[in-house]
């Protein structure tokens, strides 16, 4: 994936200024004021600094602050201070902020919804456990029984919890993924096991 990014100028303010050309002696002379701004892929991400510019119109002649006379900067550096910066300059980080917001929200969520299932266990819930090793396993609810909750567990444990994740929706439907030795807890260690991630059927959910 390419990504683009560097600065970019946006007009901000012009107004005229009453100074002689140095070259063609008119005084019809313009302030403009730019904003630089960071943009990543043509998104404007933040602001960087502001810039003033004189430019004659009558000779077209342009002279940047650094090659400004104290004249010159007398006039122009107070409307560069004046020009207020574009609040659109701010797109990418206000962009980045909701994400990562709406990032933590999210996992908020999913960890509310995994204690609410571990808290009431439904035949068929599928669970991923962190084991103490940090390896991950996958155990499958076979059935509720009072206090009594007998599991299949996976036969294969994973390093990384993704791959854990992942195989939930791509092998645990295959003949012989769970052992066939019940594993039986009570519904207390249960909730004490680590569990990160707990799948149940939608038609199970609404029972
Ligand atoms: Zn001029």
């Amino acid at each position: 994936m390419l990504f683009f990014f560097g600065t970019k100028n946006t007009g901000v303010s012009v107004a005229p200024a009453e100074i002689t050309c140095e070259s063609c002696n008119q005084s019809q002379q313009r302030v403009y004021v730019f904003q630089k701004y960071f943009h990543f892929c043509w998104i404007p991400t933040f602001p960087l600094s502001k810039q003033s510019v004189l430019e004659c119109q009558h000779c077209k002649k342009t002279i940047l602050e650094k090659e400004m006379s104290p004249q010159q900067k007398q006039i122009s550096l107070p409307k560069r201070k004046a020009a207020k910066t574009p609040a659109y300059t701010f797109t990418g980080i206000i962009l980045f902020a909701c994400l990562v917001g709406w990032g933590n929200y999210s996992t908020y969520q999913k960890k509310e919804r995994t204690q609410k299932y571990v808290a009431s266990p439904v035949a068929n819930d599928i669970a991923i456990i962190q084991l103490k090793n940090n390896e991950y396993l996958i155990l499958k609810l076979v059935s509720v029984e009072g206090n009594t909750l007998k599991f299949l567990p996976g036969n294969y444990v994973y390093k990384s919890y993704f791959t854990a994740k992942r195989e939930i929706r791509e092998k645990v439907e295959e003949n012989g993924y769970f052992s066939d030795k019940l594993l039986e807890m009570s519904k207390m260690k249960y909730k004490e096991l680590k569990v990160d991630f707990v799948k149940r059927e939608s038609l199970a959910e609404e029972l």
